[in-house]
């Protein structure tokens, strides 16, 4: 992640030939080239298990109060048959399909057709047409970064709707939530396969895509970098934002609707889980321009991991809790509702702080202050596929200096107190938590692993000096 005046003289630069083909030679970081049994057996694992996981959750809480033991049971003592399941389960209606279609198109104008105005009037945000890192093959993109008033409109419209124009129902997301499932695993799979198409036949820029020889690694971590149609509809940030996060807040929303609508009242835990997924969104979309710099732009190529992921795996699993809560409306006390709350501003506090320590730093090349002093780091450099030479540098103060993925510790402690909200009854909320650490754990290997591939020995210099990567002194 180097910004373009980063780059030193010509004559620093090494130049190698790339043909402008499909294919080109060696990239030295970016997704896998060569791909193990191992990564192979877990691709063809999540391809067949995903979608079945994801059904399964919401299955469970309409069919079993939300208890992901008592279908298994159920299923094991032949008090039930998977064709009954099946049979309760709601199909894909007209309706449902109408719903999803407008919101999806809805999400496409704001995203593509309505330039974005919020900076212009919001000091300190950053938005309107931004530049994403260097690409492997030297390429600097341009984006149109316009989330938050996309996400503003969105919710501006839904409370309209809830308080004044009466169009439909605040809990219609929560009373379609099967049907509505059908449709966003179309989506995501016509996304992805349309995605990996592209990337044979018409790659926005064929020398960034990379192919494994190997269907399955290729369709789930994507060929093309940077998927666009036109100059401006980027595949990445408009699946990553939108529709799935935008609709995280409209989710929850909808399940407190239910709440009111089922008991009269909206329980302290429905509000907690509420105002702390609203944070994590908000933030999110005022730091979209920041965004483009995070792996998911930066490294992750376009595929199903991303495309089904963003449509069906993130609406769905990452509202788990505001559903339980339907289900199970639970009433804090007040010492554990501060302890939760507190739990999870302090999280939001360092994930925040580190995601801006580095991204200040980046930005400034180190010319900035953290707490109060001049910021530490290593020089280090690497080369693009072009063979051009770029140096960059990593920070080895602030919160950089505790670990090298303290952003992830923060980003767990919030994930536990939304499953903490929840109480201890069922284990279904938890489930987040367990996925996150899974997910950061890997993401933070991954990442170690790319940013050796990149960095050559100055990473080694670096992981001597902080020698921690998620707890200080643990792991
Ligand atoms: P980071 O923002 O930590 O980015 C990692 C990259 O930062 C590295 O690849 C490297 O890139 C650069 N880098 C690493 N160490 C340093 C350093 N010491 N100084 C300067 N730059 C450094 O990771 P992510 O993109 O994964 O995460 C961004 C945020 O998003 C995190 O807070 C994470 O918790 C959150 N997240 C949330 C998810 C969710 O589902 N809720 C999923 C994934 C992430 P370079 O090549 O440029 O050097």
């Amino acid at each position: 992640m180097v910004a373009p005046q980063e780059k030193r003289s010509s004559e620093e630069r090494k130049h190698k030939t790339v043909p402008n083909g499909a294919q080109t030679s060696q990239g030295q970081w970016g997704r896998a080239w060569e791909v193990d049994w191992f990564s192979l057996a877990s691709i063809i694992f999540l391809l067949m298990f995903a979608p079945l996981i994801a059904y399964y959750f919401v299955m469970s809480c309409d069919q079993y109060q939300c208890s992901l033991i008592s279908p298994l049971v159920d299923l094991l003592l032949g008090d039930t048959r998977l064709s009954d399941i099946w049979d309760k389960t709601p199909p894909l209606t007209y309706k449902a399909a109408g719903i999803y279609a407008l919101w999806v198109t809805l999400q496409v104008i704001l995203y593509a057709f309505v330039p974005d105005f919020c900076h212009k009037f919001l000091p300190g945000y950053v938005g309107g047409v931004q530049e994403g890192a260097v690409t492997p093959a030297g390429l600097v993109n341009k984006y149109e970064i316009n989330g938050l008033q996309a996400w503003i409109v969105t919710h501006v419209l839904w409370f309209a709707n809830a308080y004044y124009f009466h169009w439909f129902s605040p809990t219609i997301i929560f009373d379609n939530w099967i049907p509505l499932l059908w449709c966003a695993n179309i989506l995501g799979y016509v996304v992805s396969t349309f995605a990996m198409i592209k990337g044979y036949f018409f790659p926005t820029n064929a020398k960034d895509c990379k192919f494994t020889g190997n269907f399955f690694y290729d369709y789930m971590m994507g060929i093309e970098f940077n998927p666009r149609i036109g100059k401006w509809f980027d595949f990445k940030l408009f699946f990553n934002g939108r529709p799935g996060i935008v609709a995280w807040t409209l989710i929850n929303l909808s399940y407190a609707a239910k709440q009111q609508e089922l008991y009269g009242q909206v329980t302290n835990s429905m509000i907690l889980v509420n105002v702390l997924q609203g944070i994590y969104v908000l933030d999110f979309f005022w730091n979209e321009a920041w965004y483009l710099k995070t792996i998911d732009i930066c490294h992750d190529h376009f595929g199903w991991y991303l495309g089904w992921g963003d449509c069906v795996w993130l609406p769905y699993l990452y509202t788990l809790q505001g559903l339980y809560l339907v289900y199970h409306p639970v009433q804090l006390g007040t010492a554990n509702a501060v302890g939760i709350l507190i739990l999870g501003l302090v999280g939001y506090y360092i994930f925040r702080v580190t995601n801006h320590q580095k991204d200040l730093f980046r930005r400034t090349s180190g010319n900035c202050k953290i707490w109060g002093k001049k910021p530490e780091y290593i020089e280090c450099s690497y080369m693009s596929v072009d063979g051009t030479k770029y140096y960059s540098k990593l920070m080895t103060s602030g919160f950089w200096g505790w670990a090298r993925h303290f952003n992830y510790t923060g980003d767990l402690m919030v994930s536990l107190a939304y499953c903490l909200a929840c109480g201890f009854a069922h284990v279904l909320p938890y489930f987040y938590i367990a996925y996150m650490a899974i997910l950061l754990t890997h993401r933070c290997i991954r990442d170690e692993h790319r940013c050796f591939s990149k960095y050559g020995k100055d990473w080694k210099r670096y992981t001597t000096k902080v020698p921690y990567r998620l707890l200080p002194g643990i792991f």
